[in-house]
């Protein structure tokens, strides 16, 4: 019987474990952690966001880097395949808002334990302590007597040899190490030609250079608009929930906007990109003009901070009013038009500026990864090494929020499994 072996015992390594067992192979799966799943028991908060209800035919616009590359592998094993094979493995799931599918109890670790049933009950084996530290290859000549180059098997950090038909790398990006994702894969890959797309962090934080983000750290603004320029160009535009925090600004909304920044790398990183906050989306430049005018002529002998205050939650105020150029104790009947006009605009534009990202401790998921043009997308295989497969986060793919980074593991797990 054909072995396949598994490097990483996380989301897609398990997934491939799964297939590939179905389809009759011995597997063997190799996790350098005393347990499997361990970034997937922090998922979704620790309630494991495992995938999106949406329509299949949507799920590739959620995905931000090499889409197209998934194709294949999510119409073989989709979003509905994933729920249909936990719910037959006895995991209830329910979807909530936003199409977001969780496990009815909210406990991610009955995730990780359906999947550890479905890996035991086809004998998959399970080695942990297992880091792989070098994979073993061997030539052969080619149908047309070219030189190929064949996985064979793997060195393990204690010195094991285990051999083996084909070979699965799961091990994921380089976010948030302490779950055994560190890019120790990234390296095991260029040991075998692979070239590296450069990686970043992605659904990340911004890092603000205005100071005045830490008065508001803790602050949380619901159904607020922002748009994400570079220059003139909009290259992010977004409605929902946003976050001041000590260092600049965090939520789902920043989130989803990091990972717009992609092909605008060299402008972040020369502190280009600017931030625009709409703080009355529902409002026109002119219905926000006439919302001011009535309230000027309600409380002209009052302070404008307390207009201001009816507009924006209280501890924005100070903020607002000083990057308005309005001190806050001026009486609303001596605000001049000018003045009034700055503050409407502010309220539709204020500008902010990004000058970097938070770093990868902090990112959902990591940009960049293994080349996928050199990776066949209908089987995961390499095209460099025979019988070597890639699978989840260490692919130059990612997705926003929403369930769309499990489901890229769960499609690519288990086509690389099936394909193994
Ligand atoms: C805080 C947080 C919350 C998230 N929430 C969600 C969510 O709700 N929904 C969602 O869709 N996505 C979420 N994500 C993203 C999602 O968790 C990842 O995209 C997904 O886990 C990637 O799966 P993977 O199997 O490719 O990698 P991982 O899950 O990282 O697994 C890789 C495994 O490989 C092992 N490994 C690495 N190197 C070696 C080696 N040399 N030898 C042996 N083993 C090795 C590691 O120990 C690890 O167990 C979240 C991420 C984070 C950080």
């Amino acid at each position: 019987m054909r072995k396949v072996i598994i490097i990483g015992g996380g989301a897609a390594g398990m997934m491939a474990a799964i297939s590939a067992s179905k389809e009759g192979k011995k597997v063997l799966l190799l996790e350098k952690n005393e347990k499997l799943g361990k970034k997937l028991f922090i998922t979704g908060k620790g309630r494991c966001n495992i995938t999106s209800a949406c329509d299949p035919d949507e799920f590739l616009n959620h995905v931000a880097t090499n889409s197209r590359f998934l194709y294949s592998s999510f119409s073989r094993f989709n979003n509905h395949d994933v729920v249909r094979l936990l719910n037959d493995a006895g995991l209830k799931t329910k979807v909530e808002r936003g199409q977001r599918v969780f496990p009815q109890s909210d406990h991610s670790s009955d995730v990780i334990g359906t999947l550890k049933r479905l890996c035991d009950r086809n004998h998959v084996e399970i080695l942990y302590h297992a880091k792989v530290e070098k994979i073993l290859l061997h030539d052969h000549e080619g149908v047309s007597g070219e030189k190929n180059r064949s996985f064979s098997g793997v060195q393990l950090s204690d010195g094991r040899v285990i051999q083996g038909d084909s070979l699965i790398i799961a091990t994921g990006g380089c976010s948030y190490t302490s779950t055994g994702s560190d890019g120790d894969g990234y390296r095991l890959a260029r040991e075998l030609g692979h070239s590296i797309r450069p990686v970043y962090p992605s659904l990340v934080p911004f890092i603000m250079k205005e100071t005045w983000c830490r008065d508001l750290m803790g602050l949380t603004l619901k159904n607020i608009s922002i748009r994400v320029k570079n220059g003139k160009k909009v290259i992010y535009e977004g409605f929902g929930e946003f976050l001041f925090t000590h260092f600049g600004v965090s939520g789902p909304l920043v989130l989803t906007a990091s990972t717009c920044l992609g092909k605008y790398q060299k402008a972040l990183e020369a502190g280009q990109l600017t931030l625009l906050l709409d703080l009355k989306p529902s409002l026109t430049m002119e219905q926000l003009e006439k919302r001011y005018l009535r309230e000027f002529d309600t409380y002209r002998n009052k302070n404008i901070s307390n207009v201001i205050e009816r507009m924006l939650p209280r501890k924005m105020v100070p903020v607002f009013l000083r990057e308005a150029g309005v001190p806050e104790d001026k009486k609303v009947r001596d605000i001049t038009k000018k003045e009034r006009r700055r503050m409407e605009e502010l309220m539709k534009g204020m500008e902010m500026h990004i000058t970097g990202v938070r770093g990868f401790e902090e990112a959902i998921v990591t940009r960049g990864g293994v080349n996928v043009k050199e990776v066949s997308p209908t089987t995961m295989e390499s095209k460099l090494v025979d019988h070597v497969f890639f699978a989840g986060e260490i692919l130059d793919v990612d997705a926003v929020t929403g369930g769309f980074n499990l489901q890229i593991a769960w499609s690519t797990g288990y086509t690389a499994g099936y394909s193994a």
